[in-house]
């Protein structure tokens, strides 16, 4: 199970009503947040999440409204008195953004680490031991005017466990959770091995952050088939604005999401020229029909769907 928060919708600058754009996922009990710009720790208050839930920070690029709410709430962080580790994760440059940052902050109550995701993704119970053993993070390039990445997270899902077929083999009943690990156990001189007794992968949850981008194809294809995917769309359909500045339309959010064939899509990160991000809302439907305006609070679950029952 995954809940998925968006904590905000506005591009450059925050409204009274919108705050800067935003996300948060949580499982098994903890948190990624996507983007901190100014205010994000107001956004995490109104909805009641604790900042100390939060094991990673994943921003996509450096750009102030994504990044200036970080001094903030790393002081709420210390306020709070964290102890555990935080790692903040982001594109090339990383070191050099985080500096002033951190100069900022002052002096934390928690180690702080400065993680670039591998080019597999990062297993994310390599930070916290509540996360599932297939929960992952990996980050895809993305297309702005400046360094900038959109991530995937996944949470595989293991095949259904056997219990006739464990009992035909004579497992006893404590040695089946060992077996549902993926390890093998040792039954009267011979080993049974996981594959026995569990069946194929089932369909996991796929959840996809755009950040900030232009219509970007290696997203397009990180996103196929995702339960959710979270799509900027900073204009309508100016499409020659979109490209000078390295954003997207509502149109090209649209085409994208259709192409990768995504189950649901959440549009974000609307200019201050977009008065009713509503209003907009037909050009995108009119690529994908079930296409969303996110609005600041928009939360979902999403659940494990039985492959007896869908596609
Ligand atoms: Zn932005
Ligand atoms: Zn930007």
């Amino acid at each position: 199970m995954l809940e998925v928060c968006l904590l905000g919708t506005a591009a450059a600058q925050p409204l009274p009503d919108r705050a800067l754009c935003s996300a948060t996922l949580r499982c098994a009990g903890r948190r990624i947040l996507f983007d901190c710009g100014e205010g994000t720790q107001v956004s995490l208050r109104r909805e009641h999440i604790s900042p100390v839930k939060i094991d990673l920070i994943a921003l996509t690029h450096y750009h102030g409204d994504h990044i200036f709410g970080l001094p903030g709430l790393l002081q709420s962080m210390v306020l709070q008195e964290r102890r555990d580790p935080l790692w903040i994760t982001g594109p090339e440059g990383l070191e050099e953004a985080m500096a002033p940052v951190l100069s900022l902050a002052g002096e934390l109550s928690f180690p702080l680490k400065l993680l670039p995701l591998p080019a597999e993704g990062l297993a994310l119970a390599a930070l916290h031991p509540a996360w599932p053993a297939g929960a992952r993070l990996r980050a895809i390039p993305t297309r702005h005017r400046v360094p900038s990445q959109g991530y995937v997270f996944t949470l595989a899902r293991p095949g259904r466990f056997d219990v006739a077929a464990a009992r035909a083999l004579g497992v006893p009943q404590t040695d089946w959770s060992r077996l549902q690990a993926g390890k093998p156990v040792s039954l009267g001189g011979a080993w049974i091995l996981p594959e026995q007794v569990i069946g194929p992968e089932r369909p996991g949850l796929k959840l996809v952050f755009s950040g900030d981008t232009a219509a970007c194809p290696a997203l397009e294809e990180a996103a196929a088939g995702a339960d959710l995917l979270i799509h900027e769309a900073t204009y309508a359909d100016e499409e020659e604005k979109a490209a000078l500045y390295g954003h997207s339309t509502f149109v090209q959010a649209g085409q994208l999401a259709a192409r990768a064939g995504v189950k649901r899509l959440w549009l974000c990160h609307f200019s201050q020229t977009i008065g009713e991000p509503e209003q907009a809302l037909p050009l995108a439907q009119a690529r994908f029909p079930a296409a969303e305006c996110g609005f600041d609070g928009l939360c979902t679950t999403l659940v494990f769907r039985d492959p007896t029952e869908n596609d």
